[in-house]
């Protein structure tokens, strides 16, 4: 079995105080595949250099996808402004937790956030 190309990005629950958490990702043949997530300092993540990783793509969760370690959600908005991602739990109206940007959000399998200044 070949080794999979994986990487780690971060995601911010908006429910737990915007605590950073880490999420594993492999690469599958036509999109990304969330696979783990785990609570991780702000230090460390910028220690390891996973908030410059930057990876383009569909992402869908596997089918052991743990979902984000605060609260449990395997759904995320992607910001259009930072280009970051925040949980999400289908509110019709989000807000970004790395920049502030807010505004009314598309479908949730979209994974964007639509900001009212963009
Ligand atoms: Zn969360
Ligand atoms: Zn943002």
């Amino acid at each position: 079995m070949a080794i999979k190309e994986a990487h780690i990005v971060l995601a911010r629950c908006p429910q737990c105080n915007r605590h950073l958490y880490g999420i594993r990702v492999e690469k599958q043949p036509d999109h990304w595949a969330l696979t783990w997530a785990f609570p991780i300092d702000e230090s460390k993540a910028k220690s390891e250099g996973y908030d410059e990783t930057v990876l383009n793509g569909t992402f869908h969760p596997s089918p052991n996808y743990n979902g984000c370690p605060f609260c449990g959600t395997k759904t995320f908005l992607h910001c259009p402004r930072c280009s970051k991602i925040t949980c999400y739990h289908g509110e019709s109206y989000a807000t970004c937790a790395w920049c502030g940007l807010s505004g009314e959000t598309k479908a949730q399998n979209n994974m964007s956030l639509k900001g009212g200044s963009m």
